[in-house]
């Protein structure tokens, strides 16, 4: 049984079949899908989805799918951590991080967009699919892609992290890196789109894709048991996640799986690269594209495709946004790595950052739920915080060597010499 109207053009509302479309005749506003509410409302409750297998696909009603997914079925439920240690280094009462560093298979919230809109390109019969990527849509199409016995091109610029580009190109793609930036892969990518007629996740199936980034909200939700948090910071590249986390909460409300309540919802930039923020500052609607030049790659994206939307979600959400720059976001994951055991990428430490810098602006008040959203893994990035971990002690495999350095270490914690300086992260001065 589908709950899927068809798509319907965000501007202008004319209505489409349920093809891979994704921008409107009309007016060229992108495509969205429609569901029956009503229908969803009748079909699923509460009791109905905790019973289903820890996957994304447990919320399926509210996904564009008519056949039985194949992709992802060990992608989504990633765990929504109490993050106490962190919160009194805030100053807050009630954090958590939802952590999509540990989603499966690629350690970044992609995995949720890809597994929707590659059991699409599957439904519709395509057999090459493609993307246009800053690295862990890269990682996370051609990992699907080879479980499904897919033809994968990957599109990437030519300046990302090895384990990036490693990361994807282990798993046999046609990987293509591109002199430029992002939008340049992008502006490509429209064309080859059009020429070759491939599934690209994020253009041609984009209204599909875009859908599966809800579930990072409906899982959010579930963890809370069945209730919205009242303060969420997402991140801001493309401008997928962000509005699809705020219509995850509106959908939950409206098919009555969680109380109405309000939610405040904020967008998360790295200062080299902040459109969307620089675009709430000037309380304008109007997004100027930027230049990047930020160490948080996978946010890098100077045009987002959607970033009018995520100005509309913060703004109806009452919420706001923050930038950080890269040596706040360096310090930031730090701070996460060194309380939670968490361990993640620029874009993650970008949301800690900005977190951290609205809760000191008082935009977001220290007594009530807050969720960090974190996205991405910190093992791909390495090159991000190399320089700025403690080094090893070289020693030989003796014990004479070790306890000189030991007397050594226990000399310099009570004189607050080297080794303690280096892990204590200035930025808290905790
Ligand atoms: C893609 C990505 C995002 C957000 O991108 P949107 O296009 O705004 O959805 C955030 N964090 C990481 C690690 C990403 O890879
Ligand atoms: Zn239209």
């Amino acid at each position: 049984m589908s709950f899927v109207k068809g798509l319907k053009c965000r501007e202008c509302g004319e209505a489409y079949e349920l093809k891979p479309y994704h921008v409107c005749e009309y007016c060229f506003g992108p495509l969205e899908v429609e569901y029956d509410y009503d229908k969803i409302s009748a079909a699923v409750d509460r009791k109905t989805i905790e019973a289903r297998p820890p996957n994304l696909w447990r919320y399926r009603e509210l996904l564009p799918v008519e056949s039985e997914p194949r992709i992802g079925l060990y992608s989504g439920f990633t765990p929504l951590l109490k993050a106490d240690r962190l919160a009194e280094v805030l100053g807050v009462s009630e954090l958590y991080v939802k952590d999509d560093s540990v989603n499966h298979p690629t350690f970044s919230y992609k995995d949720r967009v890809v597994s929707v809109a590659l059991t699409k390109a599957v439904e519709f019969g395509f057999e090459t699919v493609a993307c246009a990527s800053t690295g862990n849509l890269a990682n996370s199409v051609s990992a699907h892609a080879a479980r499904a016995g897919l033809r994968c091109f990957i599109f990437i610029p030519d300046n990302l992290e090895q384990g990036k580009v490693v990361g994807s190109a282990i798993y046999n793609p046609v990987p293509v890196a591109i002199s430029g930036n992002y939008d340049d892969v992008n502006r490509l990518c429209t064309e080859i789109a059009d020429k070759y007629g491939w599934a690209f996740a994020n253009i041609n199936l984009r209204p599909f894709y875009t859908e599966g980034a809800k579930t990072y909200g409906f899982e959010v939700a579930e963890q809370l048991g069945w209730k919205l948090p009242q303060h969420i910071v997402v991140p801001t590249a493309g401008g997928t996640i962000l509005p699809k986390v705020a219509k995850s909460f509106e959908e939950l409300q409206r098919v009555g799986l969680v109380e109405q309540s309000g939610f405040k919802i904020y967008s998360a930039q790295a200062a080299g690269c902040a459109p969307v923020v620089n675009a709430l500052h000037r309380g304008t609607d109007l997004i100027e594209p930027v230049k990047p030049h930020t160490i948080a790659k996978s946010i890098a994206i100077g045009n987002p495709a959607d970033g009018y939307y995520v100005l509309g979600a913060v703004r109806d959400s009452g919420g706001w946004g923050e930038s950080a720059s890269d040596e706040e976001i360096v310090e930031a994951i730090k701070l996460l790595a060194r309380t939670e055991g968490v361990f993640t990428e620029p874009a993650g430490g970008t949301t800690v950052a900005v977190t951290k810098k609205l809760i000191e602006q008082g935009r977001i008040p220290r007594d009530e739920s807050i969720v960090i959203s974190i996205t991405g893994n910190g093992y791909k990035t390495l090159e991000a915080v190399r320089d700025s971990v403690p080094v090893t002690h070289d020693i030989a495999a003796r014990l004479d060597e070790f306890d000189r350095l030991y007397e050594r270490l226990e000399a310099g914690k009570t004189a607050g010499g080297d080794q303690a300086s280096t892990i204590a992260s200035p930025a808290t001065g905790s």
